[in-house]
């Protein structure tokens, strides 16, 4: 498969070289340049595959010549000891559990993909510096992916305080390959040091700069792995059409869902799932995207303004505006309706959900309610661990959540190895210092 930036057609860069850059020359992002029809193994594979082997079987299609099916098992097995897990709860309702991973959110699987197989990619002696912007637990899920692997360094940027949870031992000075920089400035400040790097290019050549935020490709192509592990464990009961209901901030995760439908995935449709936050829903609709300030909501992954990946979403309205229109529906849920659904949840079904999982659940539930035929099998994708909202989930359905053990490391506060100002001097200044 190639890679082709948003603003053109050519040129077409390999998967590896797309991982490796990050950003293509000039402006936008990378985003698949032709896809594979990766239908014939959804007829072989059922809902006695497991995770790593359903990786290890598509990834090398996907990536074809690029990617051997050996290389493909290994970087499956060492990426994922951590699963999806898919529940039916009734003839009209799944859930896709994805907060099995270390850090509790689905982001955990883009992650662990990218750093394993960077790793693979560079294991005949090459090096790469991965840069990332990260806040909340993003910062712990790249340090545990990228901590030990050969040849990789991987930079964390973060605003004054946000970062808990990393491990002293893991940090460069100490012998190991993470290099974790407090910025003075807001998140968008480190994500503007992180493109300004990838574009100084000689530093960035000296030392292989990419990124592991989701302007890299390689961490959206393996979301749609979860979604095709979804739609095998529930073929075989599906008599009636297919919707995805995903909670939506950056619109990464429903992006690779798109991939998964592109890839031959026989389904009807996603719900874009927003929370009051909800402007992006009159792009998708066919109106012009005016983002509207900021409300804080009590599922604040949501809270985002500008998506960053609007120019990915954008590329595929360009393409097919009609398919598109037919294909993911927006829905706005606020804070009450967020909490009715984790009570209803609960009640009916006896599951815990996030903030963010009953977003998805109640826009799935408001679908249901507005189609015709009724006949739909929505699997709402659940993207954080319940216990990481626990007084939420309390106040709306009366459970008391314990944090699972693996959790506990989140809370403890760690000193950052050097603070700078917003500027790639310094930044520069600061990574060197380090190696
Ligand atoms: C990041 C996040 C989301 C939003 O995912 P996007 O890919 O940004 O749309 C949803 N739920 C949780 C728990 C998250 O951490």
């Amino acid at each position: 498969m190639q890679f082709r930036s948003t603003k053109s057609q050519k040129p077409q860069v390999s998967f590896k070289d797309a991982v490796l850059r990050c950003l293509p020359p000039g402006e936008g992002l990378y985003v698949p340049a032709s896809v594979p029809d990766m239908r014939q193994f959804f007829l072989y594979m059922d809902e006695k595959t497991t995770y790593p082997e359903l990786v290890a079987t598509v990834a090398p299609s996907i990536l074809q010549g690029e990617f051997n099916p050996f290389s493909a098992s290994m970087v499956a097995e060492s990426a994922f000891d951590f699963e999806p897990e898919l529940k039916r709860l009734d003839d009209n309702i799944s859930l896709l559990s994805l907060y099995n991973g270390p850090t509790g959110v689905f982001k955990d699987f883009g992650v662990a993909f990218l750093a394993a197989v960077l790793e693979e990619l560079l294991k005949n002696n090459g090096n790469a510096m991965i840069i990332s912007a990260v806040r909340g637990d993003t910062g712990v899920s790249l340090a545990r992916a990228f901590s030990g692997r050969k040849g990789l360094t991987s930079v964390l940027l973060y605003p004054s305080g946000t970062i808990r949870g990393l491990d002293p031992s893991t940090f460069a000075p100490n012998g190991g390959n993470i290099i974790p920089i407090q910025v003075r400035g807001a998140f968008d400040d480190c994500q503007a040091l992180v493109t300004k790097l990838i574009n100084d290019r000689p530093f960035a050549e000296r030392y292989n700069v990419t990124s592991a935020n989701t302007i890299n490709p390689g961490r959206l192509l393996p979301q749609a792995f979860y979604y095709l592990y979804a739609f095998i464990k529930v073929k075989k009961y599906l008599k009636e059409d297919l919707i995805f209901s995903v909670p939506s901030g950056n619109f990464g995760n429903l992006i690779s869902g798109l991939y998964a439908w592109k890839f031959g995935m026989p389904v009807n449709g996603f719900i874009a799932a927003m929370n009051a936050n909800n402007a992006f829903g009159e792009f998708i609709c066919g109106g012009k995207f005016v983002p509207h300030p900021l409300i804080a909501t009590n599922s604040p992954a949501l809270d985002i303004v500008q998506p960053s990946n609007y120019e990915r979403l954008a590329s595929f309205y360009q393409e097919a505006p009609a398919v598109m229109r037919n294909m993911v529906f927006p829905a706005a849920i606020n804070d009450k309706s967020t909490e009715t659904a984790m009570k209803q949840a609960w009640k009916e079904y006896g599951v815990l959900l996030d903030p963010h999982s009953a977003v998805a659940f109640a826009a799935a539930r408001l679908f249901a309610r507005t189609e015709e035929s009724g006949y739909t099998h929505t699997i709402v994708l659940a993207t954080g661990h319940p216990a990481k909202e626990a007084e939420i989930v309390k106040k709306a359905t009366g459970q008391t959540v314990e944090l699972p053990e693996k959790l506990h490391v989140l809370n403890r506060s760690v000193e950052p190895i050097a603070l700078i100002d917003p500027e790639p001097e310094a930044l520069e200044g600061a990574i060197a210092s380090c190696l």
